[in-house]
């Protein structure tokens, strides 16, 4: 029996921290891997091509909605955004855990389609803070922030049906309650009778 990978898909408003989340999580578990979306979106500055994202034309991006090669895909802000279903196929077949960090609608698409995965909704401590993180780093227009605030509260009612909720109001907590939820789940039965297999000849 060989390990399947972990697909942990995490998703939060804008502003709740999930950037910083990550990359904790990825210095406490350093041989999970990070799923690079396709994206419509205009690289930003230091971005490179096929790290954070593969960025490709609308067409391109439309032709493989057309040849069904996303797994899901979302418009978000305009553009549009999908986990190929060939980057979350190679991770599982190979044991690879994979972090996807995706909007809500994809998260909803994946659920409705996929078994197995682990989805964590990110919460801000409250509508105030969220706010306040909004216009503290954001040099966006107010009617941009105002958009943001908006478009935050109605993810922040997909949380219901999310696997597991994690309030970022103290950071290191979170950070450990997301590792506490990914070391759960690597020490699922289905995961663990690999390595026990091996070991005990069974
Ligand atoms: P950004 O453009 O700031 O990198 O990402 C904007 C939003 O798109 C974030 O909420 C992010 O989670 C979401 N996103 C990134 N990649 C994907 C993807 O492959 N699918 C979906 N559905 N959303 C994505």
């Amino acid at each position: 029996m060989k390990r399947e990978g972990l697909i942990l898909i995490l998703s939060a408003p804008s502003g709740a921290g999930k950037t910083s989340l990550c990359r904790e999580l990825f210095k406490t578990f350093p041989d999970m891997k990070e799923s690079v979306s396709f994206t419509t979106r205009a690289p930003r500055t230091g971005e490179v091509e096929g790290e954070a994202y593969h960025f490709v034309t609308r067409e391109t991006f439309d032709s493989m909605v057309a040849d069904n090669a996303f797994a899901e895909w979302a418009e978000v802000h305009g553009n549009r955004y999908g986990t190929a279903l060939i980057t979350l196929e190679e991770a599982w077949r190979n044991g690879v855990d994979l972090v996807l960090d995706i909007d809500c609608q994809g998260a909803r698409k994946l659920k409705e389609q996929f078994d197995g995965g682990v989805y964590v909704f990110i919460m801000p401590p409250s509508m105030a803070e969220l706010r306040r993180r909004l216009e503290f780093r954001s040099t966006d227009a107010q009617e941009v922030i105002e958009r943001r605030i908006v478009r935050a509260a109605d993810e922040i009612r997909e949380a219901r049906w999310y696997d597991f909720i994690i309030f970022n109001d103290n950071f290191d907590e979170a950070c450990r309650e997301l590792a506490a939820i990914v070391t759960a789940n690597r020490r699922k039965t289905s995961r663990m009778m690999d390595k026990v297999g091996k070991l005990f000849d069974i």
